[in-house]
């Protein structure tokens, strides 16, 4: 468990500068600026019940300790825990409620990942519900729900929902709301501070922004909660390696720099998506048609960089459009400095085929890098004019 100091030194200092400083000073022993690998599963104690503050790197290894305390600053957040993997992170915040019989709400358009979880990992009672309807959500509560599950944008559908309402609704029938802010990441949004409980990360995606490490994150300022996540992150130990740890943590420090960049092409990619002939349904919170778009302006610094859409054709052609991209990789994940492109019903949703979670086959999900937006404008398009009417 790492605890932010509270007088770091970064308090009231900019995302940026927090980015690349909170828990990352020069290294005590060597001067070393950038934070080292501390490869080592075992630390010496000086003798026995006394040691430097580590004993065992799965209880806590110091290069995780720096990733924990710069993310929980990012996320505005008394407590942070790192794991291997998004999952992992979720895992380890939906233990508690379902051991302890609770029903959860979750979006009805949730990442697959997490219903398969709850379905069928930890075989919990839960109702998927259309958390942009609060009337929908008041409808499916019962006695025994103890969590509100957010996602907000969430994956693929680019739904945006209402967090401060949802948490405010939560928490006056005594039950908490954790966010899943992996779409957003902290730059754009940050739950806490809208009232949520915690936040769960898959580091995977924007946080590591190269597409080559696989992580997780939960962020927390209640005390017990934050006993209970890093007890299990001790006990159960999908823990991160050091190397992990430090491939987020350099990735994270340019975050602020590559969101904006991500956002910025978003929106050259939006446009050209809203003047082609072969689009039918563009799902981007940054267009004023979208339903959660008020919000989204509200809650969010800027858009995002994930784009859904349905070109006519349905699914023949969407996937004759992920197949003729080039600079677009074909691929699942999202969040890297490299635009992706992938076909949620047969690629990263198809776990939830025959679910209430099932994905429309003509939908394309496209995650938009930092390359030259020129270059992904032209691709894109050049894929798209093969489905234009002749
Ligand atoms: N949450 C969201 C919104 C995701 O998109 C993903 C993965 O795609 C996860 C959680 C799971 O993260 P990981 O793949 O790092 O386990």
């Amino acid at each position: 468990m790492t605890r932010v100091p509270g007088g770091d030194g970064f308090a009231g200092l900019g995302f940026d500068t927090r980015a690349i400083h909170v828990g990352q000073p020069p290294d005590p022993a060597t001067g070393a600026v950038v934070t080292p690998i501390y490869q080592t599963s075992t630390f010496a104690h000086e003798e026995v019940g006394r040691h430097r503050g580590y004993e065992y790197s799965r209880s806590a290894n110091p290069t995780r300790t720096a990733l924990e305390a710069c993310l929980a600053s990012l996320e505005g957040a008394r407590h942070g825990f790192c794991f291997a993997s998004g999952m992992a992170a979720e895992d380890a915040i939906l233990r508690r409620v379902v051991r302890a019989g609770g029903h959860l709400l979750i979006p009805h358009d949730a990442y697959g990942g997490t219903y398969r979880l709850l379905a069928r990992v930890l075989e919990a009672d839960f109702t998927p519900v259309d958390l942009s309807d609060l009337a929908a959500v008041e409808a499916a509560w019962r006695p025994q729900t103890a969590m509100v599950w957010v996602e907000s944008p969430t994956n693929p559908l680019l739904s945006i929902v209402d967090i401060a309402a949802v948490a405010e609704l939560a928490h006056a029938r005594g039950a908490a709301c954790v966010v899943d802010n992996t779409f957003a990441t902290p730059w754009l949004q940050r739950p806490l501070a809208l009232g949520a409980d915690a936040v769960v990360h898959s580091a995977t995606k924007y946080l590591g922004g190269h597409s080559d490490v696989i992580g997780g994150f939960v962020a927390c300022d209640d005390d017990d909660l934050a006993e209970s996540v890093g007890f299990v992150q001790r006990a159960a130990g999908a823990v991160p390696s050091p190397f992990d740890c430090f491939l987020v943590l350099r990735g994270v420090k340019t975050l602020g720099v590559r969101m904006e960049r991500h956002c910025a092409n978003a929106e050259r990619i939006v446009d050209l998506l809203a003047g082609h002939a072969a689009v039918v349904d563009i799902r981007y919170p940054g267009l004023p048609s979208h339903p959660g778009h008020a919000v989204a302006a509200r809650q969010m610094r800027a858009f995002g960089a994930m784009v859904s859409f349905s070109v006519a054709g349905g699914e023949e052609a969407a996937l004759a459009v992920v197949a003729a991209t080039g600079v677009f990789t074909l691929a699942e994940s999202l969040g890297g400095v490299e635009s992706l492109i992938e076909h949620p019903a047969r690629m990263t949703h198809a776990s939830v085929v025959g679910s209430p979670l099932e994905v429309d086959p003509g939908l394309i999900r496209i995650s938009v890098g930092i390359e030259d937006a020129d270059d992904l404008v032209a691709d894109l398009g050049q894929a798209l004019d093969r489905l234009a009417p002749a």
